[in-house]
């Protein structure tokens, strides 16, 4: 199943395709990961996309689609895979669509207000990259992985001024993206403000139903 998770920064894309891509076996595809090890590496791709990351400006379409082709062609996408993360604006979609065809795109939806609480109080591991956050998952000790011990750090995405920056980028450039695949009988509606498991279990009706439709 070749499914795509649109939605807000914060809203819960990248949690919850981490949890069903383990439960239904689909590697999850996210472009802020795959930048996010390229800046950490240091590779040229790396340093040309360091910058406008940590503003949450938009990577250009060209690099990005490149990317993702890239990827898309390793052997582990065979079955399928969750893009999070990717396309997010339309000359993506358009771009996807001539090598790709798309099973369903689930819509996360989620107000502006609960986005910058999520986000301002994430903390991902530097080690394993597992989430938490202070108020709702916080670690069992302060600033230290559950899972590996490793260190918890804020993205520098993750400041207020770029969360602002990124929900606007959202609303201008990646929301049409809504239309777009609605228009196409793809779209899915789930209601990411609820807690974790609710959000799941929603999702869960939603792939069933796609299998099914397969
Ligand atoms: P994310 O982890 O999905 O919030 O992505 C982090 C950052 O990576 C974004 O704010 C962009 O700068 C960049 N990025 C991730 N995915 C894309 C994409 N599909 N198109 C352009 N830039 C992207």
């Amino acid at each position: 199943m070749r499914l795509i998770f649109l939605g807000a920064p914060g809203a819960g894309k990248g949690t919850l395709a981490s949890t069903i891509g383990k439960e239904i076996g689909l590697p999850q595809l996210s472009t802020g990961d795959l930048f996010r090890d390229a800046v950490k590496n240091g590779t040229e791709l790396g340093l040309r996309v360091k910058g406008i990351m940590e503003k949450g400006e938009l990577v250009p379409d060209e690099l990005t689609v490149a990317l993702v082709r890239e990827r898309l062609g390793r052997a582990d996408t065979a079955q399928g895979y969750i893009l999070d993360g990717f396309p997010r604006t339309i000359p993506q979609a358009e771009a996807l669509a001539s090598f790709q065809r798309i099973d369903g795109v689930v819509n996360f939806q989620c107000g502006d207000e609960v986005v910058v609480r999520r986000l301002s109080g994430r903390r991902i591991c530097r080690s394993c990259g597992a989430i938490y956050h202070v108020e709702n998952m916080p670690p069992r000790r302060e600033g230290i992985c559950d899972r590996c011990g490793g260190e918890l750090y804020i993205r520098d995405d993750d400041r207020i001024d770029s969360i602002r920056n990124r929900l606007r980028v959202y609303q201008a450039q990646t929301e049409p993206l809504i239309g777009y695949y609605r228009g196409r009988g793809l779209l899915h509606d789930i209601d990411a403000e609820q807690t974790v498991e609710k959000s799941l279990a929603q999702l869960r009706k939603v792939l069933k139903k796609l299998r099914k439709a397969g």
